[in-house]
C-alpha cells in the first residue's frame, strides 16, 4: 500500500482515504506519495488502444492499490470521463489538448469529478460527513461546486475574489444551490486563499469535519497525471524512443505536477515548458534558486493562473529532494540542477497573451482563451531559444473553452465562441451568494453560524 507522507515531514504517513478526507496534512504540509509505481512500457504501449476512463483506471489504481476495490475504482474512472478529449493538431508534430469539454468547461472537471466520487465512496463506507471549504480564481470553484453538487454526505463553500471571476464563471457556481454555498470576497484570490487555510488549521471548526478540495488534495492530483499519459498513447508514432514536451499554463502547478508525476511513472516527458503569466515566481526561481513569492498577486488575463504562491511548489521541491515549508519558506534546497534540466520556465505578459491568440487563429484556425495562449506562448518561446524539432512531438494544454472569455476573444479576434452545452442557458438562472468582509473573524463566525 502506498502510503501519503507530509511535504513538511512533522505528520506520520497515512493511507489515502485519511489524506483524501483531510486535505491538508496536520502540520500543514501537502500529501505525498512515498512512493511512485512505474508503469512498464509495454503496459504504456497498451493504452494507445483504450479509452480515456481505463487509462484512468490503470494510472489510478496503481497509486490506490490496497485501498479501494478494484470494480468501485473502475466505475468511478467510467462515471467521471464520459466526455471528449479532443486532440487538435497545430502543425508538423505539435497539438493542442483541450480539457475543456467537461460540466464547467475546464480542465479542473478532470480532477473534481474523480476526487467527489472517490470522497463520496469513503464518506458512505464511514457513514461521515465532510464541509468542502474551497478558495478559487474562477475555474475551480465551478467544477468543485459542480462535481458536488446533489451529493449526500458533502456540503460545499467556496470562497472566491469578487474583482477576478468573469460573470460566466461566477454564475457557473452562484446559480447551483442545494448543498452549495459561494462567498465573494473584495480580496485577491490569495486571501481567499488564507482564510480557507486558517479555517483549517482552527480546532473551533473541527466539529464541521472541514476538508479541502483544491489542487492541495491529493485526491485532485491523481486523476490529473491521466490526460499526460492518454495524449502521449494516442499521438506517439509507436516507436520504442518516443517522446514528448508538454507546454503547460500554470497557476497554482497542479496541472504541473500531475505532469511530474505522469514522468516519475515512466512516461517519456523530455521537457515541461511551465508556462506561467506575469505571476512568474517561480520561472524565477529556476532562475535563481532563490524564492520569492509575489505579493499581493498580479492580476492578468489569464485569471485562473493569478497565484503569487502556488502551493504546489513545496511539492515540487519535496519531488527534487528539497523543503519548503506552506509559507514559501526553503529549509533544504531543492536539486536546481535536475529541475533546470528537466523543466523549462516562461513568463508571459498580458500583451503577449493577446497577440497569440490572434497570431494562432490567423496562422492556424487554433482557437484559444488566455489561459492556453500563454501555454501556446510558451511553447513558442520554447522553440525559439532551443530550436525546433520538426519529428518532436509537443502538446500544449488548453485548460479552459474559449467560450468562457468571450468578451476577450470578441475584442481580440472579433467573434463570438460558440457555446459548449455545458455553459448554454445561465443567463436565465437566478444567482444566489452572500458577500463577506476579508477577516478570519468574519468567515468564522459565517460557517459557525450556518453550519451546526
Ligand atoms: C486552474 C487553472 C489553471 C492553472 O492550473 P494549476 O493546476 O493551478 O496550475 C490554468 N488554466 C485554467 C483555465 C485554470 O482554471
Amino acid at each position: 500500500m502506498i502510503k501519503l507522507y507530509s511535504t513538511n515531514l512533522k505528520t506520520e504517513p497515512v493511507p489515502f482515504r485519511e489524506a483524501l478526507l483531510k486535505g491538508l496534512a496536520p502540520d500543514k504540509g501537502l500529501f505525498m506519495p512515498e512512493s511512485i509505481p512505474v508503469i512498464p512500457p509495454e503496459i504504456i504501449d497498451s493504452f494507445t488502444d483504450m479509452e480515456y476512463h481505463e487509462i484512468a483506471y490503470e494510472v489510478s489504481r496503481r497509486f490506490l492499490k490496497g485501498q479501494i476495490d478494484d470494480e468501485v475504482l473502475k466505475s468511478i474512472t467510467k462515471d467521471a470521463y464520459n466526455y471528449e478529449v479532443p486532440l487538435e493538431h497545430v502543425y508538423e508534430n505539435k497539438y493542442v489538448m483541450r480539457l475543456d469539454q467537461g460540466p464547467t468547461a475546464s480542465f479542473k472537471d478532470f480532477a473534481a469529478r474523480m476526487m467527489a466520487r472517490l470522497m463520496q465512496h469513503y464518506l458512505t463506507l464511514e457513514h461521515r460527513k465532510l464541509l468542502i471549504l474551497t478558495a478559487t480564481s474562477g475555474d475551480t470553484g465551478s467544477a468543485i461546486a459542480n462535481a458536488y453538487y446533489g451529493l449526500d454526505h458533502i456540503k460545499v463553500v467556496v470562497l472566491f475574489p469578487l474583482d477576478e471571476v468573469s460573470d460566466r464563471q461566477r454564475k457557473q457556481m452562484t446559480t447551483l444551490g442545494k448543498n452549495v454555498q459561494i462567498i465573494g470576497l473584495d480580496a485577491k484570490f490569495d486571501d481567499c486563499q488564507i482564510l480557507v487555510k486558517e479555517a483549517f488549521s482552527d480546532s473551533d471548526l473541527d466539529y464541521l469535519g472541514l476538508s479541502s478540495a483544491n489542487s492541495i488534495n491529493i485526491g485532485r492530483l491523481i486523476p490529473q497525471i491521466v490526460y499526460y499519459f492518454y495524449s502521449f498513447a494516442k499521438l506517439r508514432k509507436g516507436n520504442t524512443d518516443d517522446s514528448v514536451i508538454f507546454s503547460i499554463p500554470s497557476g497554482n502547478f497542479g496541472d504541473m505536477m500531475g505532469g511530474m508525476l505522469a514522468g516519475r511513472m515512466g512516461l517519456p516527458i523530455k521537457k515541461y515548458i511551465i508556462s506561467c503569466n506575469e505571476n512568474d515566481e517561480f520561472v524565477q526561481f529556476l532562475h535563481t534558486g532563490k524564492y520569492a513569492k509575489i505579493v499581493p498577486s498580479i492580476n492578468c488575463l489569464s485569471s485562473a493562473m493569478n497565484v503569487g504562491h502556488p502551493s504546489n511548489i513545496s511539492r515540487l521541491v519535496s519531488l527534487y529532494n528539497g523543503v519548503m515549508d506552506e509559507t514559501g519558506h526553503i529549509s533544504v534546497q531543492p536539486d536546481m540542477e535536475q529541475m533546470n534540466k528537466d523543466l523549462f520556465g516562461v513568463s508571459v505578459t498580458d500583451e503577449e497573451t493577446k497577440a497569440m491568440i490572434a497570431d494562432a487563429y490567423q496562422k492556424h484556425g487554433l482557437l484559444l482563451e488566455p489561459h492556453g495562449s500563454v501555454g501556446w506562448s510558451g511553447l513558442s518561446k520554447y522553440l525559439a531559444e532551443v530550436g525546433n524539432d520538426s519529428e518532436q512531438l509537443y502538446i500544449s494544454l488548453e485548460t479552459a473553452h474559449p467560450a468562457k472569455f468571450p468578451e476577450q476573444i470578441q475584442a481580440i479576434l472579433g467573434l463570438d465562441p460558440k457555446l459548449p452545452p455545458s455553459l448554454q442557458g445561465l443567463e436565465t438562472k437566478k444567482e444566489q451568494f452572500d458577500e463577506l468582509d476579508n477577516t478570519y473573524e468574519a468567515f468564522k463566525a459565517y460557517l459557525k453560524k450556518n453550519y451546526k
